[in-house]
């Protein structure tokens, strides 16, 4: 699997799948989820209403993944998932991990060969960016054996890419 880097808006990826940084409850939020939804329009809502009326009655676990349409956004799939909230006393690091690795197969069971990644807990859930880039890294380079092709890293701004950047070459 290939890794690269982009800077912006993940919404506007063309990629198969993009990942949204959830939360339990899938019926929206801030950061990266306010943004999918606003583009991406009511379908994906509506999917979500309808996981959490099925499957989901208690909402999406941390670590887990799960897809959706996505709606009017360029890719085909967006794949919900719920980082772990950063914790200075427990190490949290293995659920956000799981975030990446069962995006992925989520991602492998569709057939989707490309994925773009947000920078998952790093926001409102206030995972150290650094540290939230290497764990995204650790995940997508041991990922032998899939059928994705390539996983794009989305970062938000030009001071995170750079971090990212450093990342990857090291
Ligand atoms: P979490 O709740 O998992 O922390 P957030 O959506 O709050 O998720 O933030 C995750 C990361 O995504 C943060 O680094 C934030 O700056 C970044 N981000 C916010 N909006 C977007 C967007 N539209 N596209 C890409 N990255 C974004």
């Amino acid at each position: 699997m290939r890794i690269e880097l982009a800077t912006g808006d993940i919404t506007i990826e063309r990629v198969d799948a993009v990942v949204n940084a959830a939360n339990s409850s899938l019926l929206g939020g801030g950061g990266v989820d306010g943004a999918i939804h606003r583009r991406g329009g009511p379908a994906i809502l509506e999917e979500c209403r309808a996981l959490r009326a099925g499957h989901y009655g208690r909402g999406l676990a941390v670590g887990k993944a799960v897809a959706t349409t996505a709606g009017r956004l360029p890719a085909r799939w967006v794949i919900h998932t719920v980082g772990p909230v950063f914790s200075a006393e427990e190490d949290r690091s293995p659920l956000l991990r799981a975030c990446y690795t069962a995006s992925l197969a989520v991602a492998g069971g569709l057939g989707a060969r490309t994925i773009a990644f947000p920078l998952i807990s790093s926001g409102v859930y206030r995972w150290p960016k650094e540290d939230a880039i290497a764990q995204a890294l650790t995940v997508l380079r041991d990922h032998g054996g899939s059928t994705v092709e390539l996983a794009r890293l989305v970062l938000f701004d030009a001071p995170t890419r750079e971090i990212a950047e450093r990342a990857l070459t090291v």
